[in-house]
């Protein structure tokens, strides 16, 4: 079987059994395999980043296969799982709908659908009082540039169409996202480029120590880039491979300056938003740098597929009736899953939670980090999501190998984290559901510091 990063080889490692961890098969599991085949057979191998765990169910802060294994999950799927994986409310929820049945209306209207806008509305900051949702992160941020667009040449000027974004940054996969992306590596299919997206250094102060608002406008002069051309600077909230903030006051520095040039500020919270960085939105963390457009995923629904573009009335209310639309815009199910899932947020202090939470994590991580430095470069760690980079001994350069042992020696011990393969796979990816109890964040602590003992 050739291909996937992790080898599908069954192998026995020790057992563990513990209140959050359970290993008790070899791994792959032996009887796993044929699905995993299966999988290797028919899909893309593209898609075989990932440890080889075949899920069978997913509770609260675990994950479990068939076989009597279960881990403890520092991946939340890819940052979905905010309010926690299989919460019986969303269940109860989507199943209260799919009894009925109520399983799509396409743009018809429902009462989910009014109560989810309504309240996502009155989550964002004032002003920002339309809600528009849709199925996947990607589709969110291709309508915002689509919006900002149309918003730059509402006076005719046809030339105030360019799209600044960041290097390293991560919108998606399809073709207007992936030109809003910053990683290279990503983009040779799309040739020839676009001269309208354009990309400037982002200031995360590690892989760009240079965190000055001046280098912007400097990337952009030195791209030929007018500045009232800009129709929109877009940015994910903190940059996904990090993970990387912006210092507080560049973010409002690029506030003023869209103001200046009559660009809107769009924030990526895909990843961010639903209290994963301990406030509700990322860009709290950036005080007055409030968007015009927020693109919203993952875990607004906590598990089903839902996105969402929330944006000032004038820019959202551009386009006439049934022309800004989508097939499985506002899915009865995936709506009655984000309502529930917003509720647990919101019951159970989740934000607060992250917060608190997060500063444990952070200590700890810290902890690893200085006890290898040369090869563990630096661990960002803000609410519930972390990030270390992994570097080749004393540089800063990537080291995706290493990395991906210490996840594989991870998953051995039942602490299962997502690679973010093809993307930045030299980073070490932390991302708990939001509601894991501080005994199992400490745990797992424990776990990827004797991973890295084992590996390093
Ligand atoms: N923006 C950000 C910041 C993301 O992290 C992702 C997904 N990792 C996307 C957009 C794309 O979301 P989707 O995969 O749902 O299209």
């Amino acid at each position: 079987m050739a291909g996937g990063k992790y080898s599908l080889v069954p192998t026995d490692v020790p057992k563990v059994a513990t209140r959050y961890r359970r290993i008790q098969t070899a791994l792959p599991v032996p009887e796993s395999l044929t699905v995993l085949e299966s999988l290797y057979r028919y899909e893309p191998r593209s898609m075989q980043g990932q440890p080889p765990i075949v899920w069978d169910r997913a509770e609260g802060c675990q994950v479990y296969d068939a076989y009597g294994n279960c881990w403890l999950d520092w991946s939340s799927g890819v940052l979905i799982a905010n309010a926690g994986h299989g919460r019986p409310a969303m269940v109860e929820g989507i199943c209260a709908l799919a009894r009925k049945p109520l399983l799509t209306t396409y743009c018809f209207p429902h009462a989910g659908r009014a109560e989810l806008v309504r309240r996502l509305a009155e989550y964002a900051p004032d002003g920002l009082d339309k809600v528009f949702l849709l199925s996947t992160g990607s589709e969110a941020v291709e309508c915002c540039i689509k919006l900002a667009r149309t918003w730059a040449r509402r006076d005719g000027d046809s030339r105030k169409n360019v799209i600044v974004s960041f290097q390293n940054a991560f919108h998606g996969r399809t073709l207007g996202s992936q030109l809003a992306g910053g990683m290279e590596k990503l983009k040779d299919w799309i040739e020839p480029r676009d001269p309208s997206f354009v990309q400037v250094p982002f200031p995360d102060g590690y892989k760009n120590s240079e965190t000055d608002f001046d280098v912007f406008e400097r990337s952009l002069c030195e791209q030929g880039v007018e500045f009232d051309r800009v129709a929109a600077v877009l940015s994910e909230t903190y940059q996904g491979v990090g993970p990387d903030f912006m210092p507080p006051d560049y973010a409002r520095a690029l506030r003023r300056w869209c103001d200046r040039y009559g660009a809107l500020l769009i924030w990526d919270e895909v990843q961010a938003g639903f209290g994963r960085t301990g406030t509700f939105w990322g860009f709290e963390h950036y005080g007055a740098a409030v968007p015009d457009l927020i693109a919203c995923g993952k875990g607004i629904s906590g598990a089903l597929p839902l996105s969402a573009v929330i944006g000032r009335t004038p820019i959202m209310d551009q386009y006439p009736p049934g022309s800004m639309t989508s097939t499985h815009s506002a899915n009865p199910l995936s709506v009655a899953c984000a309502l529930a899932s917003l509720d647990i947020i919101e019951k159970e202090k989740l934000v607060e939670k992250a917060a608190s939470n997060g500063r444990v994590l952070k200590t700890g991580l810290e902890g690893i980090q200085a006890t290898w430095p040369d090869v563990l470069g630096c661990v960002h760690s803000v609410g519930m999501v972390a990030g270390i980079q992994v570097v080749k001994p004393g540089t800063r350069e990537p080291n995706p190998n290493l990395a991906l042992r210490i996840n594989e020696a991870c998953f051995r011990k039942g602490l299962l984290m997502f690679a973010p393969v093809g993307v930045a796979g030299e980073c070490i990816k932390i991302s708990p559901p939001l509601p894991t109890p501080l005994e199992a964040i400490e745990e797992g602590l424990a776990v990827l510091d004797e991973a890295c003992r084992q590996v390093i």
